[in-house]
């Protein structure tokens, strides 16, 4: 007999999990602000809460994916009674330290805990390629992995419950740098009207052929050797004043990419022109 599970925050995603259960046969109550939201889930067979604390009722798991924090307390806080002994997952994004003072408040009203950071976009949820990275209560992970893995692939990263917070937001900074690259690029080919469409396969094999130096900076950045292999920081801060004088003449805005420029130079002022790129990691620290 499958779980029953609530989920709470019928948005994209929250629409998309409770789909994910139902269709893996899980007893599935949902609940949303804007009640009309549910319908669609009803018709597939859900249960629609009239109140957040009749969904919170319904099921010993609670999962909750609301747009921020602050919506989290806002809705759960005047049902907090209804959580003793029940499990809350809480996939909303935010930060760590709301994760674990979020902890602590579920803690508080006897229920267990477990964040969550979704690595996924709605019409993955469901699917091998949806990963959702958990952390909080080791137990209460334990008891519901089978349920969560219907959402895709679940990883447990311990028991501090700001984890999968800190990997959620390293691995969208990770993203929005490269976007953030994309897009300026899009822009200086645009500058000579080339059409995107054109550019890009360059661009993809490119990044491709970027990605794979990743496991070498981390080596670097974990073992304090920042050797250049054959791209110096001198060599690379010189370069790149010609990608900000370009983006002028060619009339792009250069704010995008001026901090990169700003660290290598930093870098190289500091003595470390000799060294690679793994070394800006350490002027990135500013509580090292
Ligand atoms: P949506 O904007 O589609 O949905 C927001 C949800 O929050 C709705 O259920 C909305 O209810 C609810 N909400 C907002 N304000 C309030 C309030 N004051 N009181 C009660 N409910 C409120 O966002 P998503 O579903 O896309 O995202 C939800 C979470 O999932 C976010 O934290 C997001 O960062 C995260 N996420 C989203 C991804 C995506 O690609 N969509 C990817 C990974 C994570 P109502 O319908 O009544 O407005």
């Amino acid at each position: 007999k499958q779980t029953p599970v609530t989920v709470i925050g019928l948005g994209d995603m929250g629409s998309a999990l409770a789909g994910a259960f139902l269709d893996a046969g899980h007893p599935t109550t949902v609940w949303n602000r804007t009640a009309s939201r549910a319908e669609a889930l009803a018709a597939r067979g859900a249960t629609a809460a009239t109140t957040a604390a009749e969904a919170v009722a319904a099921s010993p798991l609670i999962v909750v994916c609301l747009l921020d924090q602050g919506t989290v307390r806002e809705v759960l806080g005047p049902v907090a009674g209804a959580l003793r002994g029940r499990t809350l997952v809480n996939l909303t994004n935010g930060t760590p330290r709301q994760a674990r003072e979020d902890a602590e408040w579920a803690a508080e009203h006897g229920a267990d805990y477990v964040d969550g950071g979704i690595m996924a976009v709605p019409p993955m949820i469901g699917r091998p390629e949806a990963v959702v990275l958990y952390s909080g209560s080791p137990a209460a992970f334990a008891a519901h992995e089978r349920t969560l893995g219907v959402l895709g692939g679940a990883t447990h990263l311990g028991a501090d419950p700001g984890l999968a917070a800190l990997y959620d937001l390293a691995l969208l900074s990770a993203m929005y740098g490269m976007f953030g690259g994309f897009l300026h690029a899009l822009a200086l080919t645009g500058s000579e009207k080339i059409p995107a469409a054109e550019f890009t396969p360059l661009a993809v094999s490119w990044l491709n052929a970027m990605m794979t130096s990743l496991p070498a900076m981390a080596q670097a950045v974990d073992s304090g050797d920042h050797s250049a292999i054959g791209s110096n920081l001198g060599m690379q801060a010189t370069a790149y004043v010609n990608l900000l004088d370009a983006g002028r003449e060619q009339g792009v805005a250069t704010g995008l990419m001026e901090p990169m420029q700003n660290l290598l130079h930093r870098a190289v002022a500091a003595g470390h022109g000799g060294d690679d790129l793994s070394r800006l990691v350490e002027l990135l620290r500013t509580n090292p």
